[in-house]
């Protein structure tokens, strides 16, 4: 099938993509030319274990349906974790999220719901609605999402790389970065400079006193502290060695990046140039590293295009 046939494809009507995170719970409801009918947000109860995760998620799909005016025909999620593909569990999670590790998240709300769900982990997710929303459904891309943490997805051929343990493109876990420890135990990881943590650690390493977030690491860059700077400086040059290396393992035309560090694209860009400069792909062409551009909306988006593709039976396309 060509991308554009596939792209003329109407979405299907009534699917709801939620985006389960740390804090809060969000999603969304899609007409067929992908303009937004509802969205909505709740506080995620992740302190209070799976249940009271499944139960806010189920309300708040059955909420965006109604708003919507369309029957709930299926739900996607983009949820935090390493989720078991064919069964829709998640097999690994933070600490942060309370009895996450294990439990059943598409079983859960199947049964609360009465439709059929689709889980994906939410980085995948994200690559896979910044990848739509950009028409590129047959491409090659990388996804790095810089948030509290660091993660990353691979899109080949149009589709997802999961890998046999669903851990496939854990790129902020890559070694050789740094002399500093991770937040996984283990030492150098991209996340110890490019993370929004990493950020506001490393600066307060170089100028003392409390570590501050790092939107207000990049309001200090931006008003001339050097020390800011050069922590965007390493975190961008960290970013793109990183990009290079899967691009060129993997021949990967482009990168996406995203989450809230991205915002900062301006203080991280010179960087990432001058990088993809000395340590191109071997391939002579040239990595294209670009800032996500669906903002929060990604991985809902992506969760309700990951629902569609699974689903839907393959007559129907
Ligand atoms: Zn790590």
């Amino acid at each position: 099938m060509h991308a554009q046939d596939r792209r003329a494809l109407p979405a299907v009507s009534g699917i709801v993509g939620i985006d389960i995170g740390g804090t809060k719970i969000s999603g969304l409801v899609v007409d067929d030319r992908g303009e937004v009918l509802a969205r909505g947000s709740v506080p995620a109860p992740a302190s209070e274990g799976g249940e009271a995760m499944a139960d806010a998620a189920a309300a708040l799909a059955s909420a965006l349906a109604d708003r919507a005016g369309t029957p709930l025909a299926a739900v996607g999620v983009g949820a935090a974790g390493v989720i078991d593909q064919e069964t829709g569990t998640v097999r690994a999670a933070s600490a942060t999220f309370v009895g996450w590790a294990g439990f059943p998240l598409a079983d859960e709300l199947e049964s609360r719901l009465g439709v059929r769900v689709r889980v994906e982990n939410d980085v995948n997710a994200f690559l896979l609605g910044e990848a739509a929303g950009a028409a590129d459904v047959e491409g090659d891309v990388l996804g790095v999402m810089l948030g509290t943490g660091v993660g990353g997805a691979v899109i080949i051929d149009g589709a997802l790389r999961h890998g046999p343990n669903g851990a496939a493109g854990e790129i902020g876990h890559t070694p050789g970065y740094s002399d500093l420890v991770c937040t996984c135990g283990q030492v150098g990881h991209l996340e110890t400079l490019a993370s929004g943590t990493s950020i506001g650690r490393r600066y307060a390493e170089r100028t003392g006193g409390a570590a501050p977030d790092a939107r207000e690491v990049a309001e200090r860059a931006r008003a001339g502290d050097a020390d800011a700077a050069a922590v965007f400086h390493a975190a961008g040059r960290a970013l793109a060695l990183a990009c290079a290396s899967a691009a060129t393992l993997l021949d990967l035309p482009r990168a996406i990046v995203g989450g809230g560090v991205a915002e900062a694209w301006d203080l991280l860009e010179p960087a990432i140039a001058e990088t993809l400069r000395t340590d191109a792909p071997v391939s002579g062409l040239p990595l294209i590293i670009l800032p996500a551009e669906l903002g929060g909306d990604a991985v809902a988006r992506g969760a309700i295009e990951a629902a569609r593709r699974a689903l839907v039976p393959a007559g129907a396309l």
